[in-house]
């Protein structure tokens, strides 16, 4: 049974304490002296099949933070896949490590190994610091592997379909705001301009909505802005800006006490994993602010549709056509959230949480 808890738990520090209070199935801690492994894999929950979710490497200032990263994306990847309405349950993996200096062809091999022993239980694909050609070392060890490169057979590259089902969710928080899904003229911000933002971009762009972008980088800013006529802000000043819709494409945590107060927008949808800071304090004050909050693990979920498609021989028309859905999740959420009176991260993960428990006293019996 999936309890209904908010994200922001971690009272007890120890590692079973830990693994409690997020609900995990298993955890499997990797060590390979050789090559220098060291992994976390988190199986959070498998009630409605394989978990899926991609491996990150990242040089983590400490082992609990690591800890604690595997824990959070594992957990997400549940609720993503169950709201989704496909037969995955969720998991995530973490190597530790500097992608630019740690990684090789062993490493990845040694780590497919870990996959491979178990059994199918967990399917990885990539994430941040892993690319297609590890994948492809992966899956050298063990089949449990996807988000391989289309010359393989796989799904290639996630981020244009992530970008439509985040255009499709922000359409549908648009309809409940505005009371109409056409961007045209919409001012609309968006924060991080790399794989996912830059294709939201174009889709924003073909409605031809007022497009404001900022990034770390200079080369994409350039480049976007002139493809698309976006216009180019600080990234400070992005929060400050008056548009209709914000939409966090870089990072995390965007959402908190320092720049609620400055947004002006009334809607809210982005690609972004975990995009308030904290679930149960800021999604009721997004709330009592009247700014409409698309689930983030909703409507970013296109990537592991695209990757799920690939577990069932890939065929992209089908990966779009189901990220399409993601237009009646959003607005489905939006009307739950209205009825019980909370807010709208909170109404997914009730929905994505109901559907576990429901699927999981139908396969209760032989
Ligand atoms: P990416 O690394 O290609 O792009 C992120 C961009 O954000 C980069 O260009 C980076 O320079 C910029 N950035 C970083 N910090 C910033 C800041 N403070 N202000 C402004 N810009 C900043 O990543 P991506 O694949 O486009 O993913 C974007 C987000 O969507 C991430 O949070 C990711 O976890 C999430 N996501 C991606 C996918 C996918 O299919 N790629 C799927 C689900 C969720």
């Amino acid at each position: 049974m999936v309890e209904l808890k908010e994200v922001e738990l971690k009272k007890d520090k120890s590692v079973f304490g830990q693994i409690s209070e997020y609900n995990h199935e298993k955890v499997v801690f990797c060590h390979d002296h050789e090559t220098g492994l060291k992994a976390i894999i988190g199986i959070h929950n498998t009630v409605l099949g394989p978990a899926l979710g991609g491996t990150r490497m990242w040089s983590y200032a400490s082992e609990a933070e690591a800890l604690d990263d595997v824990l959070r994306l594992s957990r997400g990847m549940t609720y993503k896949a169950a709201i989704s309405g496909l037969n995955l349950g969720g998991g995530k993996a973490v190597i530790i490590g500097d992608a630019k200096k740690d990684k090789s062809e062993s490493l990845m091999r040694r780590y497919g190994r870990f996959v491979k022993n178990l059994n199918g239980a967990y399917i990885t694909a990539e994430d941040v610091g892993t690319t297609t050609k590890d994948m492809e070392y992966i899956k050298m060890e063990t089949d449990y592997v996807a988000g391989l490169p289309e010359a393989m057979g796989g799904s290639g590259d996630p981020s244009p379909v992530t970008a439509y089902g985040t255009y499709m969710g922000m359409k549908a928080a648009a309809k409940k705001a505005y009371g109409s899904d056409s961007l045209e003229g919409k001012k609309i911000s968006v924060q991080g301009v790399g794989h996912v933002g830059g294709y939201l971009v174009e889709l924003l762009a073909k409605e031809n909505a007022q497009i404001f972008i900022t990034d770390i980088y200079e080369d994409r800013l350039r480049d976007i802005s002139s493809k698309y006529k976006a216009k180019v802000v600080g990234m400070e000043e992005i929060y400050d800006l008056d548009v209709d819709i914000y939409s966090p494409c870089a990072l995390g945590g965007t959402v908190n006490d320092d720049t609620i107060n400055r947004l002006k927008c009334r809607v809210i949808a982005g690609s972004a994993n975990n995009q308030l800071r904290e679930e149960s304090v800021h999604g009721p004050e997004l709330v009592k602010k009247g700014i409409l909050y698309a689930p983030d693990f909703l409507i970013n979920a296109g990537g592991l549709i695209n990757v799920y498609s690939e577990l069932q021989g890939y065929n992209r028309e089908s990966a779009y056509a189901q990220t399409e859905r993601i237009y009646g999740y959003t607005l489905d959420i939006f009307e739950l959230a209205e009825k019980e009176g909370i807010h709208t991260q909170l109404a997914a993960t009730k929905m994505a949480e109901q559907r576990i428990n429901s699927i999981g006293k139908v396969r209760s019996t032989f």
